[in-house]
């Protein structure tokens, strides 16, 4: 089969390799399409992880093939695919940090190689312990594959904006509105919650509006603080999101916050140094929180806001500006570390238009029109 592999820092090469075998309680998934998440171009550009490997996890695919012993999964089925889950019985899981957990840290699919999540490849082999504990999601017809495969994104960003445990009377203020930024904005706004959105691009505040957001702050030619300060009687907002990298703006996303008020790191996904003030975490009594991975416990409230959600027009198809076939793999991920205005979620899909089939039935949003609820 065909595979994106990584062969060191920044070097991937499209390569022929044998399609994975299979053993019991396990399922061969073909691979419809895969997002590019950031930790992924982390991984490709730090050389964080040891080569060769195929990285992609946020899949969606056809079953076809069933491991011996496995009774509630058909041949043809669609699901979509999470790499990790927790035990649920560990320390880590038995204080709510799932992504903790040894087991979860454990990566349950892969296309060959040392396990990587595989998605950037035609097929995929899940193991048992993921396939046994809820990891493989079955998609009802007329929903997209590529809608499915923000599952996993959108359980992450779902657990962070759960931690801010935001008020309808709050005013949350996300920093960054690429695809996660927007998403973790939208989920914020379907809390009830104020949101305002700051990004450099106009065109990804017209996606964001897509989405009911329509706070935004053009960050190229206004004034972030003074903005945050006059949308909130002077305070700052009682929670901020960091949805961009960029370690210099944990100071303005501490500025942007009011005393008592919190910050959630969401895009910090490597370990470095970063300056704050310390009197502000003290005195100021602001909260320096941070977020990562997806939980299995929220996993049902997620399937319902991406399957049912995409019947009343949650349709985060909209977050998708690019897609790539496998050949164009290299493109792809070059595209997807230089964000532009124009650049959102990249997907790489084995065979291009794959990831917009809906199995059997009409499109499940046919006519849905409107803001997202
Ligand atoms: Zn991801
Ligand atoms: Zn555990």
């Amino acid at each position: 089969m065909r595979a994106v592999v990584y062969r060191g820092v920044n070097d991937l090469r499209l390569e022929t390799v044998p399609a994975p075998a299979i053993g019991p309680g396990e399922l061969l998934v073909k691979i419809a399409t895969c997002g590019i998440c950031g930790t992924d171009l982390k991984k490709i550009s730090t050389g964080s992880h040891s080569a060769p490997r195929i990285f992609g996890h946020e899949m969606a695919g056809t079953i076809v093939q069933v491991g011996k012993g496995i009774a509630n999964f058909d041949l043809g089925q669609r699901v979509m695919v999470f790499h990790h889950i927790p035990c649920g019985k560990c320390y880590y899981c038995r204080k709510q940090t799932p992504a903790q957990c040894a087991v979860y840290k454990k990566v349950g699919a892969t296309a060959g190689f040392e396990p990587s999540g595989g998605g950037f490849s035609e097929y995929i082999r899940v193991m048992d312990w993921i396939v046994r504990t809820g990891g493989v999601v079955p998609i009802p017809d007329g929903v997209p594959f590529e809608q499915a495969a923000f599952m996993e994104p959108v359980n992450t960003c779902l657990k962070a904006v759960k931690q801010l445990n935001l008020a309808p009377d709050d005013t949350v203020l996300v920093i960054g509105q690429g695809p996660i930024g927007i998403l973790l904005a939208a989920l914020a706004h379907r809390t009830g919650t104020r949101v305002l959105t700051s990004d450099l691009y106009p065109e990804r505040h017209a996606i964001a509006a897509k989405f009911g957001l329509r706070n935004p702050i053009h960050a190229e030619s206004e004034d972030l603080l003074a903005r945050v300060r006059k949308e909130t009687e002077g305070r700052g907002a009682d929670a901020v999101i960091l949805a961009v990298s960029a370690n210099a703006l944990i100071q303005t996303a501490m500025a942007a916050t009011r005393p008592g008020g919190r910050v959630m790191l969401f895009a910090q996904t490597q370990h470095s140094e970063a300056t704050f003030d310390p009197g502000a975490v003290c005195m100021d009594e602001k909260a320096l929180l941070g977020s990562y991975s997806a939980s299995a416990a929220i996993q049902p409230e997620v399937a319902e806001l991406v399957f049912g959600g995409y019947r009343k027009g949650f349709d985060l198809t909209q977050l998708i500006s690019h897609r790539f076939p496998l050949e164009e793999a290299v493109e792809a991920v070059e595209v997807a570390s230089h964000p532009r205005g124009g650049s959102m979620k990249i997907m790489i899909e084995p065979v291009l238009g794959a990831g917009a089939e809906v199995g059997a039935g009409p499109r499940a949003n046919a006519g849905a029109t409107g803001e997202a609820e």
